[in-house]
């Protein structure tokens, strides 16, 4: 418990080994004077106190504590202190775990793969059981390949020591290039067109934003029927760039929509096997916009199409918006 000042009143004996105090010594001490770690000082003379800050290597070495303060009365704070250490370390080994699975997996299954096709494609393969064998084996470690490659992508994603690498995007060249794949993509089963407003560039990853709204375009071709319509659009909307898929497509009915992002969540199972999916698109989609702190937004209806946008924060802006009015 604290005062206006931010001295201690009172603290119990789990916050005595958080924070290294010793209650009879301690009371009436400021608790900035017996926690100096910055972020904590910072927290605590924001007074913004809605989310918790989570302060790792406190005290002893390692300890990850979730720290939150709750005012009450007036001027008085309850500082609540968790140990958050154990949940940290398991999530960091579940994260290390999926990425060390996947990376395992991919040098024999490039092997397979390899053998499965050269044995489909010998001349002296005879045998039509066998050749049909071959080429379902084919379809299948190439699927395994796919969701290898994909998981490998969100793990790196998912990295907290994987900072985001920032370069100048020119978005023009790029969405250009990603209807370019879309056209071939669709092997003229759709009508695809491109609207191009604005020739804005944005401060962000080529590689991420490339694979980001690839899955977009990629997910409305395999997701539209024949003859269906598909619009990439790139343009500003109130000073935010934004990046959209519009499509005619089969759409998704509104329950689903909050879940989309989840891993392996799929409306239809069959049709996103069918067509190549994997079922970890839009989890990419939705990172790479955390990332880049965009807002993935989904509107959809069911038999009718969906849009897919992606917009991006006006600080991201390239040049920025006051540079272009001078
Ligand atoms: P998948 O590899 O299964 O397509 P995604 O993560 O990319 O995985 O998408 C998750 C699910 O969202 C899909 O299985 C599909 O049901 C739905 N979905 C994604 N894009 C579209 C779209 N453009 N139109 C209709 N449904 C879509």
């Amino acid at each position: 418990m604290l005062d206006e000042a931010d001295h201690i009143e009172w603290c119990n004996p789990l916050a005595e080994q958080h924070f290294g105090l010793d209650c009879t010594r301690d009371i009436g001490q400021q608790i900035t004077y017996m926690a100096r770690q910055p972020e904590f000082v910072q927290y605590l003379s924001m007074r913004n106190f809605g989310e918790p800050l989570i302060l790792r290597g406190a005290r002893q070495d390692g300890l990850t504590l979730s720290i939150k303060l709750v005012p009450y009365s007036v001027n008085k704070k309850l500082l609540i202190s968790r140990d958050n250490t154990r949940f940290e370390r398991i999530e960091t080994m579940r994260r290390d775990f999926v990425a060390n699975v996947s990376h395992e997996l991919r040098t024999p299954l490039t092997v397979v793969n390899g053998f499965v096709e050269t044995l489909h494609d010998m001349p002296s393969l005879e045998n039509d059981m066998a050749r049909r064998a071959l080429e379902l084996m084919g379809e299948q470690t190439q699927r395994m390949e796919r969701l290898v490659n994909d998981l490998l992508t969100l793990s790196k994603l998912d990295n907290a020591l994987n900072a985001l690498q920032e370069e100048k995007v020119d978005m023009v060249a790029l969405v250009r290039a990603l209807y370019q794949e879309g056209l071939s993509l669709s092997g003229n089963r759709h009508r695809l067109r491109l609207e191009l407003e604005s020739d804005c560039a944005v401060l962000g990853s080529t590689e991420e934003l490339r694979s980001a709204f690839g899955n977009l375009v990629s997910n409305a071709i395999r997701y539209t029927p024949q003859d269906g319509e598909i619009v990439l659009r790139w343009q500003e909307q109130g000073g935010q760039p934004v990046f959209s898929v519009r499509d005619s497509g089969i759409g998704i009915a509104p329950q689903h929509i909050p879940r989309l992002t989840e891993r392996f969540y799929r409306v239809d199972r069959s049709r996103s096997r069918e067509t190549g999916g994997t079922g970890l698109g839009l989890a990419i989609v939705k990172h790479v916009a955390n990332r880049h702190q965009a807002r993935l937004e989904i509107t959809s209806e069911e038999g009718k199409g969906s849009i897919f946008s992606i917009a991006f924060p006006a600080k991201r802006r390239l040049p920025l918006p006051e540079e272009t009015q001078t």
